[in-house]
């Protein structure tokens, strides 16, 4: 086939070039066939396009002064008289006549037709309105104003109302009344919205609809945000390490103060709680003041007679529930100093996440332990320091010989794992490890074999008896949704809960398992670090977050998820005195 200039693809075919009459001429015969032909029918449909924008509204009373204004305006260029500023009652009651017809109208404008007709009509000739509506068991009527309302059965009681107006359920109109209803009633209870709206509206299902609206108000929504808590995490490797010395992992917390006489004056001191956190032992000393270096001293008091531990948790101080102010305060530069001077290639000093008291529940508890075993003990009032050592050191004992385990009352051989098991064989020190008279060379070995035996034994009734007690889900078991960088939450501190204050996620920072446990959160003051129990996420459509956060606009939802918020300790409290 050729291109050329004169071919075919350029010049067109050759009788275009001829005159009309003599194209060939094409077969007009229709082909036969056995489809049915069907005539097209085009319709025009008209429908009034609103008049004014209700989705454009988020609360019932603007758009009703909105309408209202609008009527004052078409009535004034009839008129041509001023008025008032104020809108009046009678204005008002209009606007909210017009707004209920425009909603009865865009939902049963096939009904409000008939029942129009059916007013013009005698009684006996009305149509009656389709049975498949929603209006149909309702006997509605339209009254004077064009608002179709239903009759109601006390039409003879002069107390209540002889007819209700109905609303469509799913149009805005109605959705911004029954929020009116909901914010004018407090917020509270969705039974005293029904009530009242019942006796001026008909809408159907009515309590789902107002259950939707009380979802997406937004004073609903961080009234009852709650945190969601991670699953409770798994225990630290440090709580289950067995076969190490008493305190190879040990955590510092600090009580006090506690006042005792010196020549004629009372003068405070400090008690330094340390816990082994595999056994559970406590080690006490006394501080002399809430200096630095006082503190410094007792650690270095504690080093001396237990052996350096090779990791050390503390709080970072501003946590320590029901301490003074006083130790609060100094608490934050102490620990630091510390941190400081006792790390090395042996310790590790580890600090806790802020307003946590949940994550250092394991020593936390043991303060409480020790000041109940302290107050047991009599205090004397203002005792001198020699009676407050040796109170303190009895309290210790207290303490340590507590029972790990469940103890049998049944068999009198077999005692309670405590403590002191692993630090004097015996619970209490009273019943001294059996010896037998050879000769002094085999004796010591003997005497070694019989301790690392002994020891042995303690500790494979610790992993035997104690690990499964504490290895066990006490509460918050479930799995919940994350908190997510770039969520917005509330961060639930202690005050009033208008009181808190809203960020956005900056950063999450995932436990040992993966879960999410702390979270960085953007406030207007700075960045905060905080747990998740204290991190209530405020469901937020994404995309929406930043509008929602600036005019706090309708777009939030509320997480179903509900977990109740708890602050405690472990499953070993159980076998703790106090
Ligand atoms: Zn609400």
């Amino acid at each position: 086939m050729s291109f050329g200039p004169d071919s075919r693809w350029y010049a067109g075919p050759e009788f275009l070039q001829r005159e009309e009459s003599c194209w060939p001429k094409m077969d007009k015969t229709p082909i036969p066939t056995t489809e049915e032909l069907r005539q097209p029918v085009l319709q025009h449909v008209e429908s009034p396009s609103p008049w004014i924008e209700v989705h454009r509204f988020s609360r019932w009373e603007r758009l009703q002064r909105s309408v209202a204004y609008v009527h004052r305006f078409l009535k004034r260029r009839r008129l041509s008289k001023a008025e008032g500023i104020a809108l009046t009652r009678e204005e008002l009651q209009q606007a909210e006549r017009t707004l209920w017809r425009f909603a009865q109208s865009e939902i049963f404008a096939e009904e409000l037709r008939i029942l129009k007709a059916n007013k013009r009509l005698d009684r006996g000739y009305e149509k009656n309105i389709d049975c498949g509506s929603p209006l149909a068991k309702l006997s509605p009527f339209v009254d004077e104003h064009g608002v179709i309302r239903m009759e109601t059965r006390s039409l003879n009681a002069a107390y209540a109302p002889c007819s209700v107006i109905i609303l469509p359920r799913h149009h805005r109109i109605t959705f911004l009344i029954v929020d009116w209803y909901h914010r004018r009633y407090g917020h509270a209870n969705n039974e005293t919205v029904v009530n009242e709206m019942r006796q001026s509206f008909h809408v159907s299902r009515l309590r789902t609809l107002i259950k939707q609206v009380a979802k997406q108000c937004q004073h609903c929504i961080v009234k009852k945000a709650k945190p969601q808590i991670p699953r409770m995490g798994p225990l630290p490797e440090v709580r289950m390490t067995p076969y190490v010395r008493p305190f190879t992992y040990t955590g510092v917390d600090y009580c006090g103060p506690f006042l005792v006489k010196v020549g004629r004056s009372l003068v405070k001191r400090w008690i330094a709680l340390f816990t082994c956190m595999t056994i559970r032992a406590v080690h006490l000393e006394v501080a002399y003041s809430l200096s630095t270096d006082s503190f410094k001293m007792v650690v270095r008091r504690f080093i001396a007679r237990r052996g350096a531990p090779i990791e050390i948790f503390s709080d970072n101080g501003t946590n320590f529930r029901g301490a003074s102010n006083e130790l609060k305060e100094e608490m934050k530069t102490i620990n630091k100093e510390l941190a400081a001077t006792f790390t090395n290639t042996i310790t590790k000093w580890n600090f806790n996440p802020p307003l946590a008291p949940h994550m250092g529940g394991c020593w936390e508890r043991l303060v409480r332990s020790v000041k109940s075993a302290l107050s047991g003990l009599e205090l004397v009032k203002n005792p001198d320091d020699e009676t407050l050592w040796t109170l303190m050191i009895e309290a210790e004992a207290m303490v340590n010989s507590r029972p790990l385990t469940y103890a049998p009352l049944d068999s009198v051989e077999e005692e309670a794992l405590t403590p002191n098991h692993f630090m004097m064989l015996s619970s209490s020190g009273v019943c001294q490890p059996p010896r037998s008279l050879v000769d002094d060379r085999m004796q010591i070995r003997s005497n070694w074999r019989l301790i690392q035996h002994l020891l042995n034994q303690f500790w494979s009734r610790w992993i035997k008896e104690y690990l499964p007690t504490i290895t066990r889900r006490t509460k918050w078991f479930k799995d919940v949704k994350p908190v997510e960088e770039g969520d917005v939450v509330i961060v639930v501190d202690e005050g009033t809960r208008n009181g808190w204050i809203r960020g956005r996620v900056a950063r999450t920072l995932p436990g040992k398992d993966g879960r999410v446990r702390q979270a960085d959160v953007e406030t207007g003051s700075g960045i905060l670090r905080r747990p998740v129990a204290k991190i209530a996420v405020l469901d937020v459509v994404r995309g929406k977050a930043s509008a929602a956060l600036r005019v706090g606009a309708c777009s939030f939802r509320v997480s179903s998820n509900r977990s109740i918020l708890q602050y405690g300790c472990d499953q070993t409290d159980r076998f703790e005195r106090g």
